[in-house]
């Protein structure tokens, strides 16, 4: 492509912070190359890099579970960790006994791309995905259009259809967790340009978790889990809060992807 020479670019990114300069040059020279505007294009992406914006909003799609999850600006940037979370839901769901399809939801869904890898890799399974921020509800639904689910727009449960109580075989809540005064300690990437309603979860970070807590056993199927991935310091309250709404709890983490879950379960008797 004609323009500036790649190793400029490299250099400039290095410049401005990117430790994976070579890498990110690769990854805006080829989403350029694909845009109709050519050399201009690569020119704008690498200045909207270059003053901070995730490499994923400059691209316009984050690498998430081995697939590309569509991420606009403004939308939280699915991370790495969170595939732990994935690959918990998935084992779930594996296990999920139903005559017809397991119905998944996923709250706080950002760009919708959990559930867009779960049915992805899953045969069988009716999603159901919500956020509170209309950013976040446009971006999961061209994500989760062709993989089939509904995306709603809405605090926590508030918009699932009535007919999904007490028949959620998985419900994956990967809420706002940092504790509010530890944003002032995040990557500028995130305190910057993804919304603050996605990161700050209240004073120990745990506010929407101990409503998903609370709402969760009305939800659930009898032997239904939720999922909620934490700081793993945070994860003895969670643990705590899920015990007192009558779900049977573990944790599970990664240290490879410095990852921790909380898991409840709903016993079979379907106590609430
Ligand atoms: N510690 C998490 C992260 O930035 C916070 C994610 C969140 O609160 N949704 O990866």
């Amino acid at each position: 492509m004609p323009g500036e020479p790649v190793g400029d670019i490299v250099g400039r990114l290095r410049a401005a912070g990117c430790v994976y300069a070579e890498q990110e040059a690769e990854l805006l020279i080829s989403a350029a190359g694909g845009a109709a505007g050519g050399a201009a294009e690569l020119a704008r992406m690498v200045e909207r890099r270059i003053a901070g914006l995730p490499l994923e909003h400059v691209l316009g799609w984050a690498e998430f579970c081995g697939i590309r999850v569509a991420v606009e600006p403004g939308v939280f940037v699915p991370r790495r960790r969170t595939e732990l979370m994935v690959d918990q839901a998935a084992e779930l769901l594996g296990a999920v006994e139903s005559g017809g399809e397991a119905i998944v939801a996923d709250l706080c869904c950002g760009s919708g791309a959990i559930g867009m890898v779960l049915a992805t890799r899953m045969d069988r399974l009716e999603l159901h995905a919500a956020d509170l921020d209309p950013a976040a509800v446009r971006c999961a639904r061209r994500n989760i259009a062709d993989v089939g689910g509904r995306v709603y727009e809405g605090d926590l449960f508030e918009p699932l259809p009535d007919r999904l109580r007490g028949r959620i075989d998985v419900l994956i809540a990967n809420t706002p967790y940092v504790p509010t005064e530890k944003i002032a300690l995040m990557p500028a990437e995130a305190r910057l340009h993804e919304p603050r309603v996605a990161l700050d979860g209240g004073a120990d970070g745990l506010d929407a978790q101990r409503r998903v807590a609370a709402a969760a056993p009305y939800w659930l199927t009898p032997g239904g889990h939720v999922l909620v991935e934490t700081g793993e310091d945070q994860a003895v309250v969670a643990v705590d809060m899920f015990g007192r709404n009558g779900l049977l709890t573990r944790v599970v983490g990664s240290d490879e992807l410095g990852a921790t879950v909380v898991i409840g379960r709903l016993p079979l008797d379907g106590s609430r």
